[in-house]
């Protein structure tokens, strides 16, 4: 299945991202089943605290192909995307969202409410892209699970 291929990309891109000093979450950017653009975390590396896998993937895809709307793409995250996230991805009318780990088990993993919940965003805007949730969750609450209890310890 093709998601599952994303997404294991996604979920690649993320502990990649821990290996290059920053936090698990990675992204994948398709378009008529071809991978267009990846991105992870780079909060650290970049000093940007904004640097998230996908809006940091929405800022450098839009500024280097000029392309202003991506109905047309799918965005594959490892884990649901937070309030900005989510909001980037209205404003460039993303057409669909898979995402591995949902915002709970994050916060399980976290033990803090955060509430980032994407699906508040999108209700509450006039654009909200087709939602996949679940797309091999295991895999990645694992990832998530192995950087934040390590530092938690
Ligand atoms: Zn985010």
């Amino acid at each position: 299945m093709n998601d599952e291929k994303f997404m294991r990309q996604a979920i690649e891109l993320s502990k990649l991202a821990v290996e290059h000093g920053n936090e698990p979450f990675g992204a994948v950017l398709v378009k008529d089943n071809e991978v267009v653009y990846t991105n992870e975390n780079q909060i650290y590396t970049m000093k940007d605290p904004t640097f998230h896998a996908e809006a940091g993937l929405i800022r450098r895809f839009c500024m280097e192909t000029g392309i202003r709307n991506l109905s047309e793409y799918t965005l594959y995250s490892s884990c649901e995307p937070c309030f900005m996230c989510s909001g980037a991805m209205v404003w460039v009318k993303l057409g669909r969202l898979v995402y591995a780990a949902s915002n709970l088990d994050l916060e399980e993993i976290l033990e803090k409410k955060g509430s980032n919940c994407s699906q508040m965003v999108f209700e509450h805007s006039n654009h909200k892209p087709e939602v996949c949730a679940g797309i091999l969750r295991e895999e990645s609450i694992n990832v998530l699970k192995n950087y934040f209890t390590a530092r938690r310890n």
